[in-house]
């Protein structure tokens, strides 16, 4: 019998089991809710990658309004304020129900939070254990998940689209490796899938990063938001391995420097990622080699850091001698589905919660380590309204005709498409070629759809700002304005209708704000 005969009835189906869909489950309590995820809560995802740690404003002197104004500071002029200080405001409330739910995390002498301080903060306030925090969340979640009894769990299972009837969710075609395409018919799908950052070849993201959400989200008619804007994480090891192994920006914080060949210091290490980025890139486009000299953080490094020692001695380095080649990678993905605080998006039914989303949050850039924060506030917040929702009534429908889903072009090709021309740099002519290569394959490739989703809006975007630098346009331009556009949109952009990609000042959310005031999940 197969696994999706056993689902429960009409129940909301999450997709994606990384920080963000197994919060959003754990919350539904006591609904019965199905989460579906092509890997393992542990084994895929951005999720259990994540080493620095999770931020919030808990400590002594700091405050949601400081915590905000570095959030705004670094994201360019394009955060949704309001949906950031909502989110952020939940930070103390997210670090007390994952230490409920079975995080423990790292605590000074004294019993207070050890937190650390990263760049773009002007205080300490990332909330880790060591240097492997998303290894441990997701270990305390999974424990936590196999004891819900409301969460009926599925992996090896793909979500391949979601069906919208008389504009309202309907249900989500899923398929195990190889099989049959299912439809699973539910008025609520939440897309917990995590970014794209993963399509890029140099990479620290996953693969499974591929821009599922977007692909389905568009296909389904909802409004896209700011998806031009990718965060490079200035310090991958630069190795041959996939993804690239990160080295943490809490040792830059801790006291570790960015030298080159000859040993100079060229760039200040705490400098705001995308600065960051760009720094390394022209040193290294100049011909030099860049490394990430850890000696100065001293005689914590083997306590504080010893994941980065691990992936020193995996790659053949010396952890007693801890100066490492660096590069900077695709890391995450600062646009997705546009959505509110909760995860709502435009379409009834429709959520997407997490690195999926564009909630606002981060603007143009990302703060260092809002990210976390960012998939277990949403997945609070989502998982309340699922809670407290009664299931739509869904339409008398007829089975709806599978979809054809079919890969046109390689991830490979893809990655170096992207690498190419939506790298650290970009400049119209490129894109516009990209644009035209792509547009062919997106109507049965959702990877495709995906990187042609990002290519018109970088493209449609004719400014420099937070994590865009386009060579041909370099300046930003004023006042900001969030690029907001459907499938359809976008297909007219391409097709050259120049003002179809709208952009949008968003500081107005489209959203009703939600009534809802966050229980104790
Ligand atoms: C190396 C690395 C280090 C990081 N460090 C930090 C950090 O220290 N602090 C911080 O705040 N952020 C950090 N981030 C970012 C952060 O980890 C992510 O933004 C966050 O974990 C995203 O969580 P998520 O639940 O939205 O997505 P993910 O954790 O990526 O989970 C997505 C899930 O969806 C599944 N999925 C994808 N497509 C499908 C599909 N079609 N059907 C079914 N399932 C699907 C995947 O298998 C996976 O289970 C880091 C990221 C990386 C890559």
């Amino acid at each position: 019998m197969s696994a999706f005969s056993r689902l429960p009835e009409g129940a909301p189906v999450i997709v994606g089991a990384g920080l963000a869909g197994v919060a959003t489950a754990l919350a539904a309590a006591p609904r019965p809710v199905v989460l579906v995820s092509e890997t393992d809560p542990l084994q895929g995802g951005a999720s259990p990658l994540a080493q620095g740690g999770i931020a919030a404003a808990t400590g002594p002197g700091d405050s949601v309004a400081r915590h905000l104004a570095d959030t705004l500071a670094v994201g360019d002029g394009l955060n949704d304020p309001a949906t950031a200080r909502r989110l952020l405001a939940l930070g103390p409330l997210v670090i007390e129900t994952l230490e409920r739910w079975g995080v423990r995390f790292d605590r000074t002498p004294s019993g207070d939070f050890a937190r650390a301080r990263e760049a773009g903060h002007r205080l300490p306030r990332i909330h880790h254990v060591a240097d492997h925090t998303g290894r441990a969340l997701m270990e305390a979640l999974t424990a936590r998940l196999n004891e819900a009894a409301h969460v009926t769990l599925l992996t090896g299972v793909r979500a391949l689209a979601v069906q919208v009837e008389e504009g309202c969710v309907a249900g989500v075609f899923l398929a195990g490796k190889g099989e049959t395409p299912f439809f699973c018919p539910s008025s609520t799908v939440v897309l917990a899938t995590g970014g794209a950052a993963g399509l890029y070849g140099a990479r620290s993201a996953p693969a499974s990063a591929d821009g599922t959400a977007l692909a389905l989200a568009a296909r389904a008619g909802a409004r896209l938001r700011d998806p031009e804007f990718v965060q490079f994480h200035p310090t991958a090891l630069d190795v041959p391995a996939r993804p690239l192994p990160l080295l943490t920006e809490a040792l830059r914080g801790a006291g570790a420097v960015l030298i080159d060949e000859r040993g100079v210091a060229f760039t200040d290490p705490l400098a705001p990622r995308d600065a960051l980025a760009r720094a390394i890139a022209r040193h290294r486009a100049e011909g030099h080699r860049v490394f990430l000299d850890a000696r100065p953080v001293g005689s914590h490094l083997a306590r504080d850091f010893p994941q980065f020692l691990r992936t020193l001695a995996v790659h053949g380095f010396d952890p007693g001698m801890p100066v490492a080649p660096v590069r900077p990678a695709a890391h995450y993905h600062m646009g997705g589905v546009l959505t509110d605080a909760s995860g709502r998006t435009d379409i009834p039914g429709l959520f997407a919660v997490g690195e999926a989303a564009a909630s606002g949050l981060h603007g143009a850039n990302r703060l260092a380590s809002n990210s976390l924060l960012e998939a277990a506030a949403m997945g609070l917040l989502a998982g309340a309204i699922l809670r407290e929702t009664e299931p739509a009534p869904l339409p008398a429908s007829r089975l709806p005709p599978r979809p054809r889903r079919m890969p046109r072009l390689s991830r490979e090709a893809l990655g170096v498409l992207l690498d190419g021309v939506m790298g650290i740099w970009r400049e119209g002519e490129r894109l516009r070629e990209a644009l035209s290569h792509l547009a062919p394959l997106i109507a049965e490739d959702d990877q495709a759809l995906a990187a042609f989703l990002m290519v018109a809006a970088a493209l449609g975007r004719r400014e420099s700002r937070g994590a865009q630098a386009r060579r041909d346009h370099p300046e930003p331009v004023h006042p900001p304005r969030s690029s907001v556009f459907t499938l359809d949109q976008a297909r007219a952009f391409a097709d050259g209708d120049v003002t179809s990609l709208q952009q949008q000042n968003d500081d107005a959310s489209p959203f009703v704000p939600s009534p809802m005031e966050m229980a104790h999940p």
